[in-house]
């Protein structure tokens, strides 16, 4: 789908700077009015880690869609569910130091990096600025993350975490997909 590439990468505007701040902070002082503090361990209850995407879609979705509780899990998001070497670090840190026993890797249907256009996404670099030294510099697909299909990635993303030699066999992996529309989780490895 064209229209989700345009939401996570290849945004043709230039970027606004801090226009949302303002608002954030007013909904934060009725925030902290209302809520009541509760102690939580920093070890997640369910002793799973998600690795999943940063699209908004799944802002307050993917949790309840999975029946997670503040202090359940911990999140890792990043474009595309991918498992570069910060997040093999940071699932070694949940498995090392936080109790973490499982890992799943998240994907979701219509997900904005199957359909990264590359075109696009340099001629949004350039209009913010960025240099034609740099843009050539790097091979964009690959440097932004660019996913062939998502459900292909997720079962590349499971293989690679499984694979990993600081990452243990006896932590079981599991991918899976969401239905960005209806909610349903499928599992494909
Ligand atoms: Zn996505």
């Amino acid at each position: 789908m064209k229209s989700d590439a345009k939401a996570e990468v290849g945004q043709t505007e230039s970027l606004e700077k801090g226009s949302v701040l303002k608002e954030i902070l007013e909904a934060n002082q009725k925030f902290i009015q209302q809520f009541q503090p509760v102690k939580l361990s920093h070890h997640p209850r369910k002793k799973i880690a998600v690795v999943t995407c940063m699209d908004t879609r799944l802002v307050d979705f993917l949790e309840p869609a999975m029946g997670l509780k503040r202090g359940d899990a911990k999140i890792i998001k990043n474009a595309g569910n991918t498992v570069p070497a910060e997040v093999i670090r940071s699932l070694a840190a949940a498995i090392y130091s936080l109790g973490v026993k499982e890992v799943l890797v998240v994907g979701h249907t219509h997900c904005g990096m199957a359909h990264v256009d590359e075109q696009k996404l340099a001629n949004s670099m350039r209009e913010n600025g960025i240099s034609e030294e740099v843009i050539a510099g790097l091979n964009l697909k690959e440097w932004i993350g660019a996913i062939s299909d998502e459900e292909s990635n997720v079962k590349e993303m499971v293989k690679e975490i499984k694979a990993s030699p600081v990452i243990p066999s006896q932590v079981p992996v599991h991918g899976l997909i969401i239905d960005i529309e209806t909610g349903m989780l499928r599992v494909v490895a």
